[in-house]
């Protein structure tokens, strides 16, 4: 008796082993939407969360991270291409209201997530939806190139030949200059002088980079009004019926799958 429980015992331990060694996780940094990033092991993911297993001070901590919560994971996965693949996979047997998608669109608020109810326009964004992006240093969507290259707002310049402002780099031999014709592009010291080697890699020779921010637009989502233009209240007149325009289709049970 007792030798046969340490076999059921063991045939437990090896069946829960299994999977950690047939299946090695993967790799990968995920960005949040907020451009947060965090690194660990892709254990699973599924249509609502990613799973990722993160070192948190020596020990391996299980993550759930909503997608709605992720901007891009580092192979490439996304939330529509998962789907998608999901979608390929049981093409046969897919709902036929939703073809699959789970969700079908809002009637309530035609799509939209925003109630068409008692609302105002917002004055936060003059109901544009849109308001200028405060990040710090970002000029119209542009931030400086924090790369080396030359840039009239580093380093002095003075105003000499042909009209130009130039900038005079010293070394042990003497000094050379380089016109304001030449910003974005990187100049080196290299064994015994200095030595332009074209343009910047970071920034293309344009000595500015897109804000992460607001994408290089200057102008992020009003955060009162979320977009929508219009208030209730003073919030945003989210759509009670749904969310973001979606509602899960009532077909399948929000399975995506024909119901026998
Ligand atoms: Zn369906
Ligand atoms: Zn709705
Ligand atoms: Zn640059
Ligand atoms: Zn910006
Ligand atoms: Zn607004």
């Amino acid at each position: 008796m007792q030798r046969r429980w340490r076999f059921v015992l063991l045939v437990l331990l090896l069946a829960g082993a299994l999977p950690n060694v047939s299946v090695r996780a993967e790799e990968i940094v995920l960005t949040y939407k907020d451009g947060k990033k965090e690194q660990g092991d892709l254990v699973s993911q599924d249509f609502d969360h990613v799973v990722l297993r993160v070192n948190l001070g020596g020990n391996m901590i299980d993550m759930k991270v909503p997608w709605d919560r992720i901007e891009e994971l580092s192979n490439g996965m996304t939330y529509d291409l998962m789907q998608k693949k999901w979608r390929e996979t049981n093409k046969d047997k897919l709902c036929t209201v939703c073809q699959g998608l789970r969700t079908v669109t809002c009637a309530t608020c035609n799509g939209t997530g925003i109630s068409a109810k008692n609302t105002v326009d917002c004055k936060t964004c003059a109901a544009t939806g849109l308001v200028p992006c405060t990040t710090k240093g970002c000029n119209q969507g542009k931030i400086t190139c924090p790369g080396k290259c030359l840039k009239l707002s580093e380093g002095t310049w003075y105003k000499g030949k042909e009209d130009l402002m130039w900038k005079r780099f010293t070394f042990g031999g003497g000094y050379v200059e380089w016109s304001e014709r030449h910003l974005g592009e990187v100049i080196e010291f290299q064994k015994d002088k200095y030595v332009n080697i074209g343009k910047c890699p970071t920034c293309g020779g344009t000595t500015t980079i897109d804000c992460k921010n607001c994408k290089g637009v200057g102008k992020v989502t009003c955060a009162v009004c979320k977009g929508a233009k219009k208030v209730a209240d003073g919030v945003a007149p989210k759509c009670p019926d749904c969310q973001a325009g979606k509602r899960p289709c009532a077909a399948c049970k929000g399975t995506g799958l024909k119901q026998e």
